[in-house]
């Protein structure tokens, strides 16, 4: 079915033009919880947000937002979160952490046009953060930068800037420059629109904390008698910052060059609202993707988007699995007919949903820029693109760097058929990279993943769904790199290193112990290809 006559192409652009959908890249512990909570309430996709509590029983192989769903009956999806802010539709992505970080949360990256990189402000640059970063430059996405937790001391802000500069070569551009240092933040100049000399944001804590915080404009004058050495500190210290370059260039923002930054605290509501409208005003919209083939797709055309999630049975009482897509063009209308490029299949999109969890909410249209849930929708795998009208295929996802790898092996041998047909499935999903060595036979894959919690699921979905128990004796491997076959053959009998073929793209990976090793073999075998995956060590 193309698409319906009656919408038409100037509706798609325009509701195109107010979508801004991104992704909080961070370190377990910087505030993604908090800050996701915050810019729900200032754009009031739920009415009131409680002081985040104690990790504790939010910790888990659930995602931090299906918890929150959980404890507050509100309706977040644990895959993302939509709601209006000024004009615009924001859809927030999840990007999971903690124990459910995993391959899925780089291929969130692919789903979003911006991203927000959220700081720990005393921590800087943290691990998981850094890996994350490296997916969004391969994949050219503009980041935004927001320094949270400025209401406790803090490394100091230039140090900060110096420190994003240096380690990841992008130049941050600051929007908000704090007055007071970490811990004594009594609120912002603005740098973007106003000059520093026209006064600052002063910031006041709301009580609890749980509503929005009370902001208010302070002329120079009153900044000045109010605040008087952070004051004229925050303004030399930006003027300084203009004489090096670092004012916002929306050119270079969208090049990746720069990294627009704010500074805040989540947990007050402090800055929330100007990050809102960075995002709203800075930030790309949806626009026209590039095919397999190297053809823009306009995002006012047929209806085409990729799946860059897909989940199973995520809640006890709807043994279901879910493929999360992302629309790239065209209106979505639930129970229009979808091409599924790859295979040629049609299939109804009936159940179609934004919602789900404790309650689940059907969804009748979407444009470029959201997000869908299909339920059941059989066949579908990671990846995939479905279009109405003229065909597309979208790039197939990249396979991530895995840093933990297992042996799978068999606890029950009169399932060896079905084992073989689960591990075929779950690798086909996307679920983990599924590897063989020579070493080991085919009898006996290896799993390869980016976080722990890809082999819990795979081994609950053998057991479940194709009744053949596994378990994994975890291998002392922390990376890989790509090599070819006469690197496979140089580095058969090395030490601690392990050649695998990866069925699912004809790869031959090596994989390391650790860097160390991996650094003696390459200066042992200067001339084997080895090749990093994108993002991971
Ligand atoms: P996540 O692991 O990134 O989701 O982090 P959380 O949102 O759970 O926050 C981790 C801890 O930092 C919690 O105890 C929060 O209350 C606290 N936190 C988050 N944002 C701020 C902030 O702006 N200031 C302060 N002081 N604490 C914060």
């Amino acid at each position: 079915m193309s698409q319906n006559p009656s919408t038409s192409t100037s509706q798609v652009t325009s509701e195109a033009a107010r979508r801004r959908t991104f992704a909080v890249i961070s370190h377990p512990d910087a505030g993604k919880s908090t800050l996701t909570e915050a810019l729900a309430l200032h754009g009031q996709a739920i009415s009131s947000a409680g002081a985040v509590h104690g990790k504790g029983s939010r910790r888990g192989v659930v995602s931090d937002w299906m918890s929150m769903e959980q404890d507050r009956g509100i309706s977040i999806t644990s895959a993302s979160l939509q709601f209006d802010y000024r004009d615009c539709v924001i859809n927030l992505l999840d990007t999971p952490g903690h124990a459910d970080f995993s391959e899925d949360t780089y291929r969130v990256l692919t789903a979003v046009d911006a991203a927000v990189m959220l700081l720990d402000a005393a921590k800087g640059l943290e691990p998981q953060t850094l890996k994350l970063f490296e997916v969004c430059r391969a994949r050219r996405i503009p980041v935004i930068t927001f320094i949270n937790k400025w209401d406790r001391p803090a490394k100091d802000a230039l140090e900060l800037l110096e420190e994003v500069e240096n380690r990841i070569g992008i130049k941050p551009t600051p929007v908000t420059w704090p007055v007071g240092i970490g811990g004594d933040f009594q609120g912002v100049v603005e740098r973007l629109a106003s000059k520093p000399e026209e006064g600052m944001v002063r910031f006041e804590r709301a009580p609890g904390g749980a509503t929005l915080a009370v902001s208010e404009q302070l002329s120079a004058e009153e900044a000045a008698s109010r605040f008087g050495d952070a004051y004229a500190q925050a303004v030399e210290e930006s003027e300084l910052l203009a004489e090096t370059d670092a004012n916002h260039d929306q050119e270079k923002f969208e090049a990746g060059a720069t990294t627009p930054t704010l500074f805040g605290a989540a947990l007050a509501n402090f800055g929330v609202g100007q990050l809102l409208d960075l995002l709203v005003d800075i930030a790309p919209s949806p626009f026209d993707r590039e095919s397999d083939a190297g053809q823009r797709r306009a995002v006012d055309s047929d209806f085409s988007g990729f799946v860059f999630k897909s989940q199973a049975n995520m809640n006890s009482s709807h043994r279901d699995q879910l493929s999360f897509v992302r629309i790239c063009s065209g209106r979505f209308e639930r129970g229009m007919q979808v091409t599924q490029a790859e295979s040629g299949r049609t299939m109804s999109t009936k159940y179609a949903q934004t919602m789900f969890g404790s309650s689940r909410d059907t969804v009748e249209e979407a444009w470029p820029g959201d997000i869908i849930g299909l339920v059941n929708a059989t066949g579908l795998r990671v990846g995939d693109t479905i279009y109405a009208g003229k065909k597309i295929t979208y790039p197939p996802l990249p396979a991530f760097a895995p840093e933990h790898f297992g042996a799978l092996v068999m606890t029950d041998t009169s399932k060896a058929k079905r084992f073989r047909r689960g591990i075929a499935q779950l690798d086909a999903e996307g679920v983990v990279q599924v590897l063989y060595s020579e070493r080991r036979g085919d009898a006996t894959p290896v799993l390869a993943a980016v976080g722990p919690l890809q082999f819990e699921v795979t081994i609950a979905r053998l057991r479940a769904e194709f009744d053949a128990p596994a378990h994994v004796d975890n291998l002392p491997y922390q990376l890989a790199r790509v090599t070819d076959a006469a690197g496979a053959k140089a580095l058969k009998t090395a030490p601690g290193v392990e050649i695998f073929t990866r069925p699912r793209d004809g790869a031959i990976l090596a994989a390391f112990p650790n860097k160390w090793r991996l650094q003696t073999i390459q200066s042992d075998y200067p001339d084997v290809k080895l090749v990093a995956l994108l993002a991971g060590g």
